[in-house]
C-alpha cells in the first residue's frame, strides 16, 4: 500500500465543500463490507443524503424489499446501477433487452432518479468498434422506448477509453450526447469524475449537455500510481481530478442532484471498517469536492 494513501491528509476546509445531505453512497464503495440494510443505515448514521445501489445488493435481498428498505428511510436514490451490456453476446439479443427491461423496473421500484448504463465493450472475439457501437446505439433505443412508458430516465455513463474493449464502447461525454441526440427525450449523462477528467472537450460538453441531460454525478478520484485498471479508485483528495471545478461545472448548468461517491478500491477502501469509509468520505466532500 502506498504512503499516499495510507496517511490521513490533513487539508483546511474550503468553503463551499459538500456537506454529507449532498452525497450519496454508491454501495460499490462498501461492497464488500455491507449488505443494502447496512448501507442505508451507514447513510442514515452519517448523515447521508442518498443511496445508489447496483443490482447485485438489491437482488440479494429481493426488488420488494429493497424498495421497502429504502422507502423507509426517506433517503434518495441518485442512480442504480447499472443496465447495458448490449454486445455480450454480439448481437442484440432478446435476454440483453430483456435484463434492461428488468433493470429499469427495479429502478422505478426503488424510486431511482436514473439508470446507469454501463453499454457493453467488444464482443467477444471481436475487432469491430463501429459495430459495437451500432449494437449499443440499438440497444439503448430499445430500453429507452420502453423507459418511457415507465418514465424512468436512462444514463448513459461514458467510460475512460482503457475500458473500451472489456465494458464501454462509449468512452467520451460527446459520443453520449450524439447518442442522446439520435435517441431524443428521455435520456442523458452519467459524469462520472474517474472517467471523463482528462478530457479536453469536457467543459464544452458539459454545456452542451445542461440540466436536462445531466443525470448523475460519481465522484471519486484518480491516484497515481494507478495499479489496478478497475479497482484501484482513489479517494477524494488523494488524486489529481479537480473535484470542486467539476463539481462546480455541472452544477453551473442546473444539475441539482446529489454527488455519487463511487469507489472500486481492492487494496484499501474495501479493506477497512465501513464506517471509517463514511467518516472520511464526508470528511473529504466537505475539504476537497
Ligand atoms: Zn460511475
Amino acid at each position: 500500500m502506498s504512503k499516499q494513501q495510507t496517511k490521513p491528509i490533513a487539508r483546511p476546509a474550503i468553503e463551499g465543500g459538500l456537506s454529507p445531505d449532498r452525497l450519496s453512497l454508491n454501495t460499490a464503495t462498501v461492497r464488500p463490507q455491507w449488505s443494502l440494510q447496512q448501507c442505508v443505515d451507514g447513510c442514515l448514521r452519517h448523515g447521508f443524503g442518498g443511496i445508489a445501489p447496483w443490482r447485485d445488493k438489491v437482488q440479494e435481498v429481493g426488488v420488494a424489499n429493497a424498495a421497502r428498505i429504502i422507502r423507509e428511510s426517506g433517503l434518495r436514490v441518485s442512480g442504480l446501477c447499472r443496465g447495458g451490456w448490449y454486445t455480450a453476446q454480439g448481437a442484440l439479443t432478446l435476454s440483453v433487452i430483456d435484463d434492461n427491461r428488468r433493470a429499469i423496473d427495479e429502478a422505478v421500484a426503488i424510486g431511482a432518479d436514473c439508470l446507469v448504463m454501463v453499454v457493453g465493450g467488444l464482443a467477444e472475439g471481436s475487432k469491430d468498434i463501429a459495430g459495437a457501437r451500432e449494437i449499443v446505439t440499438e440497444g439503448l433505443a430499445r430500453t429507452l422506448d420502453y423507459a418511457r412508458t415507465v418514465d424512468m430516465a436512462v444514463a448513459i455513463e461514458p467510460l475512460h477509453p482503457m475500458y473500451a474493449a472489456d465494458r464501454a464502447c462509449v468512452n467520451t461525454v460527446k459520443q453520449a450526447l450524439d447518442i442522446c441526440d439520435q435517441l431524443g427525450t428521455g435520456i442523458g449523462v452519467a459524469i462520472d469524475v474517474y472517467h471523463v477528467w482528462w478530457d479536453p472537450a469536457l467543459l464544452p460538453q458539459l454545456k452542451r449537455a445542461g440540466k436536462e441531460r445531466i443525470l448523475a454525478f460519481h465522484l471519486c478520484d484518480w491516484l497515481l500510481p494507478t495499479r489496478d485498471l478497475l479497482t484501484d479508485r482513489g479517494m477524494m483528495g488523494d488524486g489529481v481530478i479537480d473535484l470542486r471545478g467539476l463539481r462546480v461545472a455541472v452544477e453551473a448548468e442546473g444539475f441539482d442532484g446529489l454527488n455519487e461517491v463511487e469507489i472500486f478500491s481492492e487494496q484499501n477502501w474495501w479493506r477497512r471498517d465501513a464506517d471509517d469509509v463514511m467518516r472520511v468520505i464526508a470528511d473529504r466532500g466537505r475539504s476537497c469536492c
